[in-house]
């Protein structure tokens, strides 16, 4: 059997997800239709509590409506309808503002390309509908990207990519693990027990930053608890941020390897699995899941209860991709 990572409270945190709504199958694209995306519906939807988000019947557009797209000013990009040529920049600017003040996510799927939700690429055309250069993120997702720095933020393109649809799902679940931690009548031995079964999660994304968090926690019992709290987890955040190298990896894995009580033989096969995964010719999944099973018994627990070898529900097989 598996074990799910950390305390029983734990194991029943299910991350709260911002989505486009059009994404989750609800018929409110311009067209009265939707863009239903079967990862987020069926693989991820049953793990996630989702925050459905449809910026533009919020703001009053209604179905059927006009397209909208995004046009060259000198101000920015305006948000304007494409035949009728209302400008919805000031509505759309003020929505986002009060939507982003208010959110209070794990994470957020945003639509790709659209001018509303889109975050990477979106066109901007002239006034006059000649294209006039690419443009980065929608009106509304930019506003909330820029509120919320360091939120998991992704589109159902981007995740079609196993390495980023991976990276994200941690991201998510790691932000709920905490966000119930400090939601909670935590302690400081709360924070120090989660810190230390973060661990190797965290050495495998920034040693430096992990540090820098473990010196929040060592501080924890000598200062306020919200500004502990506060300080934590930004730092948590930032820490998840920073991109899961290979050979951060491998280190994390080497160091587990080191704290089993194995003989010889064990931990040559060991080693060779660590290796087979540095040179990309075995995912993540198999140098973990050989970890696991052999930490065994009481000696090993602190090596076993590591959310780094069960960062999000196992069904969702997200490690079987081999390092690129
Ligand atoms: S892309 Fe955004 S604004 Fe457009 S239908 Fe989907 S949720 Fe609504």
């Amino acid at each position: 059997m598996i074990n799910e990572p950390g305390t029983a409270g734990e194991q029943a945190v299910r991350p709260r997800v911002a989505v486009s709504a059009c994404l989750l199958g609800e018929p409110v694209r311009y067209n009265g239709g939707h863009s239903r995306d079967r990862f987020l519906t069926d693989v991820l939807g049953p793990y996630v509590d989702w925050v459905p988000v449809c910026p533009e019947m919020e703001a009053g557009l209604g179905t059927p409506r006009e397209t909208l797209r995004q046009e060259r000013s000198e101000e920015g990009p305006r948000l304007v309808t494409r035949t009728t040529r209302m400008d919805l920049t000031g509505r759309m600017t003020g929505l986002a503002a009060r939507r982003a003040a208010e959110l209070d996510v794990d994470g957020y799927v945003f639509k790709a390309k659209s001018p509303t939700c889109g975050i990477h690429g979106v066109p901007v055309y002239r006034p006059d509908g000649a294209p006039a250069e690419r443009r980065s993120k929608g009106l509304f997702s930019g506003i909330v990207m820029e509120r919320h720095p360091l939120l998991p933020v992704e589109d159902e393109g981007r995740l079609h990519d196993p390495l980023l649809r991976e990276s994200f799902v941690e991201r998510v679940f790691a932000h709920a693990r905490l966000r119930a931690l400090v939601e909670g009548d935590w302690r400081p031995r709360d924070l120090i027990s989660f810190h230390a079964r973060h661990k190797m999660q965290l050495l495998a994304h920034d040693p430096v930053l992990y540090r820098e968090a473990g010196r929040v926690v060592a501080a924890a019992g000598a200062r306020p608890r919200e500004e502990v709290a506060a300080r934590y987890t930004e730092t948590f955040r930032r820490t998840l941020a920073t991109k899961a190298a290979t050979g951060k990896n491998v280190n994390v894995l080497q160091h587990c390897l080191g704290m089993l009580d194995l003989d010889p033989v064990r931990r040559a096969d060991v080693v060779d699995v660590i290796d087979a995964y540095q040179a990309g010719l075995v995912p993540l999944s198999v140098p973990t899941t050989l970890l696991r099973h052999h930490a065994r018994g009481e000696a090993a627990a602190y090596v076993r209860d590591q959310t780094y070898f069960s960062p999000y529900p196992d069904a969702l097989r997200l490690r079987h991709h081999v390092p690129r």
